[in-house]
């Protein structure tokens, strides 16, 4: 994109002349966690809408024809980023054909913009799954780092229609004030959450838990989107019985009966959390996601007697 600032100033000018006064900036977002965001910060200048559901598989997404119809007619696409959409986004895009609103244009709003990506795969270790290749894309359950998606989502919003920069601005500065707020009571929150020893369905804990000191076991799953096999889940089994790991997660997506069998062999407790906002019940908010996933990650641990 710097390569071409030319082209990309031209798009700005042609995206406003664009817009009519008072007219929304039609929006698609990706995740309902982008969604919920976009209109925290753009208030009634934008009309959103999004293509999955909280509690589907953000690497699964079925694809529907009604996309590709809100996709020509988008303003802007508000993404996860970090390839998250890969399996789904790109062939939309091609059929949309809109071209204010394909990678590196200036209507292709990408959350991951400010976020430093963990577990970025090596060349050595390219093989291990195909779904994380650029690195970890599952920030978004990490309320710091949603931070800074507001932020780049802000910023996007003012890129594709420059008139409403001051509503985008506030947006931002009221949202992170709100953000703020929680993160703080937050850590209280998960405090007892620190050295607790974790094993989940998909590697999707990471950033979760670096923020608050969960120890990561392991996967049920072999590697990002390989299922598992038995010689792998006796290996996790031993793992989580040598470092007495207390929780196993269970992402919403992802099967019930496979978690339980691996916490009933190792005395561990099933936790159900989910990846994206919406996927638990009263959970359609960002900060409300964020909550009820500390939440139900803090109230396993207090039932979660070991022998
Ligand atoms: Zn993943």
């Amino acid at each position: 994109m710097a390569l071409r600032p030319a082209r990309a100033a031209l798009g700005v000018v042609l995206l406003a002349l664009a817009l009519p006064a008072n007219a929304a900036v039609r929006v698609v977002a990706t995740f309902p966690d982008l969604a919920d965001m976009t209109r925290q910060i753009g208030g009634d200048r934008v009309d959103v809408v999004t293509i999955a559901e909280g509690n589907q598989d953000p690497h699964k997404v079925p694809v529907k024809p009604s996309f590709v119809t809100k996709l020509n007619r988008a303003d802007a696409v508000v993404v996860m980023g970090l390839g998250l959409e890969h399996a789904f986004l790109p062939a939309l895009l091609e059929v949309a054909r809109n071209p204010k609103v394909g990678p590196g244009e200036p209507g292709y709003i990408d959350a991951s913009l400010y976020v430093t990506p963990l577990e970025v795969p090596s060349s050595q270790n390219r093989t291990q799954g195909e779904l994380h290749p650029l690195g970890n894309p599952h920030f978004n359950l990490d309320p710091v780092q949603g931070k800074l998606m507001a932020r780049a989502i802000a910023e996007g919003l003012e890129r594709v229609d420059p008139d409403g920069a001051q509503t985008y601005r506030d947006g931002l500065a009221r949202y992170t004030a709100l953000l703020d707020a929680r993160i703080a009571e937050w850590a209280k929150l998960a405090a007892p959450l620190r050295g607790v020893r974790a094993v989940s369905y998909h590697p999707d804990l990471i950033y979760l838990a670096e923020r608050y000191g969960i120890e990561l076991v392991g996967t049920i799953e072999t590697k990002p989107g390989v299922p598992a096999t038995p010689a792998h889940l006796e290996e996790l089994i031993e793992a989580m019985k040598q470092q007495k790991a207390q929780l196993v997660v269970r992402e919403v997506a992802y099967e019930l009966p496979l978690a339980q069998t691996v916490a009933e062999r190792t005395g561990a407790r099933v936790v159900t959390i989910s990846t994206l906002t919406g996927g638990l019940p009263g959970a359609d908010t960002y900060i409300d996601f964020v909550d009820a996933n500390l939440k139900a990650l803090v109230g396993a641990l207090s039932t979660a007697g070991r022998p």
